[in-house]
């Protein structure tokens, strides 16, 4: 784990190319780019140049971010948008046609769920979801499919999957395969390497890691993040702006020193809650042995509450973990499922994101593992029903 740790360290290290000597690379703040002649604008129109024109297509801080995000996910190519959504829409987008059948695993996240389910179907792509540790589940289920798509851990029940035989699977089967690693962030998987196809991250996480963008990245070989950038975002859109990539590019410097602080107090408030008789169960990968591939474990995960756990009581209480979406920055953060169950456009699809009524999902931030303790420990004295 440590050498992956320091090969990442070292890939984030001062660039020696940035220009005037600037420890930090410039944002490269516009929409165009000149031509300096007639001769020079058309030897670039006609692919025998490269250089920037449109910051829709190539911005140099854009792309000093893909290539480290390249780097880190051990890939050849890189290509960044404007969120996780954008970045999840096109890597599959790019890869289906009406009359496909893609194959999901259970509990991923709820709006690539949605855009499955209501975009994909509008397409004529029909979905097939599976339990991702059935193995013989998605045995069956992948003959005649074009497209796998996986998350691990997945979504609210963290259901850590063996990343490599699925991708072997899927590989025999000649199907496609699209990763969400949001989760574990390269420093902790990199699914190329267990071979998935294609990898996509929410940066609005863990690489931005200050909740401060919202920004999303799709990592691959040449050929296929070529496809994306040829077929797909040209018209689509949804590229991201140079300053969102020059703060994905800041945060990433920390990276590294950012999930091993998550990982450890997440780890040790998982395992006393689940010494605590206010909690029923506690889904924590790091729980149980990780699957090979997985070398560490991040911030995120949920519990059950007792049922004589009052929810409301439990969520005022606490001070530092704030109630809010999202995750993966310095604070601290708690979603109960029950919001979602009563989420009034779609009543019954948090059940398929495995929440339920006393379930909580927690974001362990960067406060202190002893003052988040207190703060857990006391909400959960508080919320005990008479
Ligand atoms: C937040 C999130 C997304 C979506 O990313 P956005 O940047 O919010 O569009 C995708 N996958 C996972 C696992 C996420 O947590």
């Amino acid at each position: 784990m440590t050498s992956s740790v320091e090969r990442a360290q070292l890939i984030l290290a001062h660039d020696d190319h940035n220009p005037q000597d600037a420890v930090v690379p410039p944002i490269v703040q516009t929409s165009l780019f000149t031509f300096s002649s007639y001769e020079e604008m058309v030897a670039t129109y006609r692919g025998d140049l490269e250089r920037p024109v449109y910051s829709r297509g190539l911005n140099p801080t854009v792309r000093a971010l893909e290539d480290k995000m390249a780097a880190l996910e051990l890939a050849e190519d890189a290509i960044a948008f404007a969120s996780g959504m954008a970045a999840i829409s096109a890597a599959v987008l790019s890869n289906v046609a009406p009359g496909d059948r893609i194959v999901v695993v259970r509990n991923v996240y709820p709006d690539a769920f949605r855009l499955f389910g209501t975009y994909l179907k509008r397409m004529q792509v029909a979905v097939t979801y599976v339990d991702g540790t059935d193995h013989d589940a998605v045995e069956a289920a992948l003959p005649g499919a074009r497209l796998f798509y996986l998350e691990s851990p997945t979504s609210w029940v963290m259901e850590a999957l063996d990343v490599g035989a699925l991708a072997a699977m899927a590989r025999r089967h000649g199907v496609f395969s699209v990763i969400d690693n949001s989760w574990a962030t390269p420093i902790f998987q990199n699914p190329l390497e267990l071979g998935v196809d294609l990898v996509v991250h929410s940066a609005s996480k863990y690489i931005g890691g200050h909740s401060d963008v919202v920004a999303g990245i799709v990592v691959g070989s040449k050929e296929d993040i070529g496809r994306i950038r040829g077929e797909i975002y040209p018209y689509l859109g949804g590229r991201i702006a140079p300053m969102d990539a020059w703060l994905l590019l800041r945060g990433l410097r920390t990276l590294p020193q950012r999930v091993l602080a998550h990982q450890e107090s997440a780890l040790t408030l998982a395992r006393r809650l689940c010494e605590r008789q206010e909690v029923a169960c506690v889904y924590h990968p790091g729980l149980a042995s990780l699957p090979a591939g997985l070398r560490g474990t991040t911030g995120l995960f949920s519990i059950v509450l007792a049922d004589d756990i009052d929810m409301r009581t439990f969520c005022n209480t606490l001070k530092l973990f704030k109630l809010g979406v999202s995750w993966g920055g310095h604070e601290s953060l708690i979603v109960p499922g029950d919001v979602g169950l009563q989420q009034k456009s779609e009543p019954n699809s948090a059940r398929a994101f495995g929440q339920s009524p006393q379930s909580v999902r927690l974001h362990v931030g960067l406060e202190g593992t002893e003052a988040l303790w207190q703060d857990l420990s006391g909400a959960l004295v508080a919320a005990h029903k008479p």
